[in-house]
């Protein structure tokens, strides 16, 4: 093939006469070498002994054992586990990803792909909040008319129960494009613990105060109903407020709803808030989280720990997530981001965390 200059570039290994020879003298070697091991002698540079029958080399049985030999590899190369290394530059500038053996019970749980998609379709984004999360409205809504048909009507525990998570993931879906900055999408692979989480735990553990409520019906009189939706309320107002402040920042920092809010600049070029709700506690949004999650579990009242399983799995994990996002942080900003430490010095309960 010509170079770009125009020059042809030294053909390798005897250009085409050499590559004809040792395609043929390749597996003749090879079938040498085997048979002349097995043979008493074993002389290297003797004749084989024996050439076998064509009976000995072709096999049905064999075929299909080398092909269950290919498919079974090329399942596991397929399979979403396991680091992805880039590839050195090609001629056109691109760069080949390939897949790199791992460990396969923790690659197949973190996931090896960051983004697998076929054409446009993106399986992480799409199972990251349509699936599962509307699924889990439809379920707690499909309990709500089944209370419905139980008792006559639905009790005010489950309205609170369907309206508070309505009002979740409504908000969810309608801030679509904040999902592609949370560490899920740019962190974390699609494997188990994404598939699982977004498929099958979101939808059925998150649904299980509507579960519960269908099953041991709760009298909850209008004083308390109003301080719990208060309670929704203002976690809602700190959940909201504190992922638009940074959303907004991060997408112009110039805008004037952020605009005047204080700084500090990080070795990245990217600036790190410093007040607002930033500067209350390290992430504020997990704190509003929190409350609304309290405020899903208090309509079904003090009797039993269950509906309040919620809270503390979402507590564990928040904690949890918060200290990867610290350490994602300190690598990324390192000075900047100890200076943060010091300037914000609790992580999401002021005083406390
Ligand atoms: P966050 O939205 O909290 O984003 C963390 C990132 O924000 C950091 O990596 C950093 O990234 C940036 N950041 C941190 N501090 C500052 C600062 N002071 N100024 C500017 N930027 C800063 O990440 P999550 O993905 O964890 O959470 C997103 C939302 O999803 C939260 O509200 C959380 O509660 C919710 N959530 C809900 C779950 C559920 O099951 N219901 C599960 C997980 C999360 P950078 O600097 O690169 O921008």
């Amino acid at each position: 093939m010509a170079s770009p200059q125009g020059s042809r570039a030294p053909l390798e290994f005897g250009g085409p006469l050499g590559a004809a020879v040792l395609m043929l003298l390749l597996p003749a070697t090879m079938f040498h070498l085997l048979l002349v091991a097995r043979s008493g002698p074993a002389r290297l540079l003797g004749p084989p002994p024996y050439l076998p029958g064509p009976e000995v080399l072709w096999s049905p049985e064999m075929l299909l054992l080398w092909f269950t030999w290919l498919g079974l590899q090329a399942a596991l190369y397929l399979l979403p586990a396991g680091k992805v290394a880039e590839g050195q530059e090609l001629k056109d500038k691109s760069r080949l990803r390939y897949p790199i053996n791992g460990n396969p019970i923790y690659d197949f749980f973190l996931g090896r792909e960051l983004n697998p998609r076929i054409w446009s379709f993106d399986f992480k984004y799409f199972c990251e909040l349509r699936p599962g999360l509307i699924g889990w409205v439809l379920i707690n809504l499909a309990l709500l008319m089944q209370e419905a048909e139980l008792r006559g009507s639905p009790s005010l525990a489950m309205w609170l129960v369907n309206g508070f998570q309505l009002l979740y993931v409504g908000d969810a879906l309608w801030h679509e494009e904040a999902v592609l900055t949370t560490m899920d999408i740019t962190h974390d692979g699609f494997g188990f613990m994404l598939a699982f989480g977004d498929l099958a735990w979101v939808p059925f553990t998150y649904s299980l105060q509507a579960q519960f409520l269908l099953h041991h019906p709760q009298p909850l009189g209008l004083p308390m109903a109003s301080v719990i939706c208060l309670i929704n309320a203002v976690g809602y107002y700190i959940f909201r407020g504190a992922n638009s402040q940074k959303s907004i920042f991060r997408k112009n920092p110039s805008d004037p709803r952020v605009a005047g809010l204080e700084t500090i600049p990080t070795a990245t070029g990217r600036q790190l808030l410093v007040s607002g709700w930033w500067g209350m506690v390290r992430h504020p949004n997990y704190l509003g989280d929190l409350i609304m999650a309290l405020a899903w579990s208090l309509p079904c009242g003090v009797s039993h720990l269950l509906p309040y399983f919620y809270l503390l799995y979402f507590t564990a994990l928040l904690v949890h997530r918060e200290a990867r996002d610290e350490q994602q942080c300190l690598r990324k900003y390192g000075l900047a981001w100890h200076e943060y430490c010091r300037r914000v010095p609790y992580r999401i309960l002021p005083y406390v965390y």
